[in-house]
């Protein structure tokens, strides 16, 4: 069985033409073979959307979460809405036909196509995850940095996006060797106004107390899945959980702070613009515990 699995959509998009009217709504191909038009507006302006999913022990998490926001963020860039029923099954064929391993992701894009064209693009890549033992335990050291934006953009200037998962990726790579140049490992994103955000590719939450805080989507954040998960796992236990627009300075005040996402989990952070802080291990470790454990 392979370790990389390629799946090409024949047809992404009930509102768009199918790639060939003859053949199925989706193949498995050779990953080794180009399949990519360099004219492909994903290639060339980022314009598209996409989801990772996490794979644990072969279940796909959050798979219903994942597709809503998949086309939601579709919506947002006016994209042909993805036909649901064949992303799902091309998933799990995906899932399906990839080496079995504890820990995969699967990775699925749609973009608006090839540059003067009408047929959006959209594949799924199925993979095995890297080792993020050390993140999820020994924690992760971030540096807060200014998005430039103010903490209504969603609201003022929505053609900015926020809050979509866009293949525009690059602003949040820059981001990521900012920190590096720091040496942290991570960021936490902030408002031009002193609101905090979330991470480059991750949600932030952290406790006060009894209850579990993240920045409230409204605030052009991304609606997190991870996150979701956290909270139903957090309300089980009999905590409390809060959607908020918090001040920079909460972060530093908090009980224990995480970025969580899938793939990577939960890393607790360690340490924020060079101060030590505490990490909840027993928390980190048993909320890993749980998201590895599920299935659906
Ligand atoms: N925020 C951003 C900007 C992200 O890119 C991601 C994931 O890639 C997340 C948050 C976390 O989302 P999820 O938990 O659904 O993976």
């Amino acid at each position: 069985m392979p370790e990389h699995v390629l799946i090409i959509l024949n047809q992404p998009s009930v509102d768009a033409p199918a790639h060939d009217p003859e053949a199925a709504p989706f193949a498995i191909t050779d990953i080794g073979q180009p399949h990519l038009s360099v004219m492909d507006l994903a290639a060339t302006r980022g314009d598209g959307v996409f989801e990772t999913l996490s794979v644990c022990g072969g279940y796909p998490q959050a798979f219903d979460h994942h597709l809503a926001r998949f086309a939601r963020s579709a919506a947002m860039l006016d994209l042909p809405a993805p036909d649901l029923v064949v992303w799902a099954a091309a998933i799990r064929a995906a899932v399906v036909e990839l080496d079995a391993a504890d820990e995969s992701f699967v990775k699925i894009v749609l973009s608006r196509g090839v540059e003067g064209g009408h047929v959006p693009t959209g594949w799924v890549y199925a993979a095995h995850s890297p080792d993020h033992t050390e993140a999820r335990t020994a924690g992760i050291s971030v540096v807060t940095l200014d998005r430039g934006y103010r903490h209504d953009v969603a609201s003022t200037s929505p053609w900015l996006l926020a809050g979509a998962k866009t293949l525009s990726y690059a602003v949040n790579k820059a981001a990521m060797r900012e920190a590096e140049r720091r040496g942290a490992d991570d960021v936490v994103f902030v408002s031009s106004d002193g609101i905090l955000l979330e991470g480059p590719t991750s949600t932030l939450v952290y406790r006060r107390g009894d209850t579990m805080v993240t920045p409230d989507p409204a605030l052009g954040v991304l609606d997190g899945t991870t996150q979701a998960n956290l909270f139903r796992f957090a309300e089980a236990r009999g905590m409390t959980t809060a959607f908020e627009r918090p001040a920079l300075g909460e972060l530093l005040g908090a009980d224990a702070a995480w970025l969580v996402s899938s793939v990577r989990l939960v890393a607790p952070i360690r340490r924020i613009d060079a101060v030590d802080v505490p990490i909840d291990a027993t928390l980190t470790g048993a909320m890993n515990e749980h998201l590895l454990g599920l299935r659906e």
